[in-house]
């Protein structure tokens, strides 16, 4: 019904109130009656006694009337004396303003239920003569009833101030309890894709809603996290497919160019082939790079005879360095074996060779040196500055960013990656304007 927590507390606390302050203020009065009827009920056996004493005085009439109204300080005492054999009641004895109520079947009896006419009578069957019974009466709330009253008035009074303090108070406390859950829900608002970074400020109060908080941020960390790998994933996926793209591109114009033989045909068919499944290889250790951590890829390392691979990678290449007429000086080529991941090591060496050739002089060299635990890559172009080197790993890092259409920046932070994963090091010497080269150590 009340879709609000706040409202729903309020008349949760408000209705449980009212009933606990019902049920106290009826308690009260109602012992307070009732200690009245013990007290009234006590006096009442006294007089019956009182008047059994004398009973034989009453039976043969000597006795001076009753005189119990004054002895025991109680108003409107009336008595009566009967005596009943079998279904005959005679009376014996009585007040003047008697009250004749045969009821022997309880001892005490409360006439006409009201505050103000109430009367207690009591029947007393006679220890001495069991056919005699004295009838004891007066009225219950004499001296009792205006404090009962007024106790009652204080009730109706103070009990509904009492309920509407309590329930302004219960409204005050409510309020500044959610005032946190407000400010969550307002901070959980804010965030959206583009600042996942953020986080919820704790309230630093320990409780619930700071656990809440925490859990909260918790979350976030995991979404964020899910959502770089994603990004990663398609930056990776748009940087390293280009290579494999171009060369299909290439192949497939080339073909188109003018009439083949069919054996030329054979040949380009062959290697768009080998570039569609080399495509679908890389395609698989992207994604593979981007949903495993580094246990799960160490897991499927095998033996990788590096010298082949990078003899792979360089003919890959062999159109990029035509373009620029560049030639690759071999200065050793030791037969290498490394344990890791064929596909990654792959993406590594295209990475450094491409770059190299990107950023080499036309008409250079490019030095490479394979040793038993070493891969140098050295390349003679546009250099690095010192203030660069120590960011070229960095994701997006380009250095001279107008030249954007040459790359996104990515190339080397995926080298940086896979050579963490492989426990290799690479380091980096260059010298702006004159040469840059890459070592990898196994
Ligand atoms: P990009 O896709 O821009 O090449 P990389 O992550 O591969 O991105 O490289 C980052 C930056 O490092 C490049 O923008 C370039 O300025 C510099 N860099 C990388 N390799 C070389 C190199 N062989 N010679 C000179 N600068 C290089």
């Amino acid at each position: 019904m009340f879709k609000n927590i706040k409202t729903r507390l309020l008349v949760w606390y408000s209705l449980t109130l009212f009933l606990i302050l019902v049920g106290f203020s009826f308690t009260i009065l109602e012992t307070f009656a009732m200690q009245n009827i013990k007290t009234v009920d006590a006096k009442l056996k006294a007089v019956a006694y009182d008047i059994e004493h004398d009973l034989d005085e009453y039976i043969h009439g000597n006795s001076e009337g009753f005189d119990e109204e004054e002895e025991f300080f109680i108003n409107n005492l009336n008595i009566s004396i009967f005596k009943k054999e079998s279904s005959k009641i005679s009376i014996i004895e009585k007040s003047s303003a008697n009250l004749e109520i045969f009821d022997f079947k309880r001892e005490y009896k409360t006439l006409f239920e009201e505050l103000e006419n109430s009367i207690r009578v009591l029947t007393y069957q006679s220890k001495k003569d069991k056919n005699i019974f004295i009838q004891v009466s007066t009225t219950l709330y004499d001296k009792v009833h205006p404090a009962l009253h007024s106790l009652k008035n204080t009730i109706l009074i103070v009990v509904p101030l009492v309920f509407l303090f309590a329930i302004f108070i219960g409204f005050i406390i409510i309020r500044k309890a959610f005032k946190p859950v407000k400010k969550i829900i307002d901070e959980v608002n804010s965030i959206n894709t583009n600042d996942l970074e953020k986080r919820i400020n704790s309230l630093n109060s320990n409780d619930e809603l700071d656990e809440l908080i925490l859990t909260f941020n918790g979350m976030l960390s995991r979404i964020e996290e899910s959502f770089s790998k994603i990004k990663r994933f398609s930056n990776d996926v748009s940087h390293e497919l280009k290579t494999p793209l171009t060369v299909i591109r290439g192949e497939l114009e080339l073909g188109l160019r003018k009439d083949r033989t069919l054996e030329e045909y054979k040949a380009i068919l062959t290697t768009v082939l080998e570039e569609s499944i080399s495509l679908q290889e890389l395609i698989d250790s992207l994604l593979f790079l981007s949903n495993s951590n580094k246990d799960e890829i160490v897991n499927n390392f095998n033996s990788v005879q590096f010298d082949e691979l990078l003899i792979d990678v360089i003919k890959d290449n062999n159109s990029l360095l035509k373009e620029k007429n560049i030639s690759l000086e071999i200065k050793e080529l030791n037969q290498t074996t490394v344990e890791g991941h064929n596909v990654l090591l792959k993406v590594l060496l295209n990475n450094l060779l491409q770059n190299a050739i990107k950023y080499s002089n036309e008409n250079f060299n490019i030095e490479i040196t394979l040793k038993d635990n070493s891969l140098e890559i050295k390349d003679y172009g546009i250099g690095i500055k010192d203030e660069d080197l120590e960011h070229i790993f960095d994701r997006f890092y380009m250095v001279d960013k107008s030249r954007s259409k040459k790359g996104y920046g990515l190339g080397l932070s995926i080298v940086k990656l896979i050579v963490n994963i492989h426990s290799f090091k690479i380091k980096v010497n260059s010298k702006y304007k004159e040469y840059s080269s890459f070592k990898i150590v196994f």
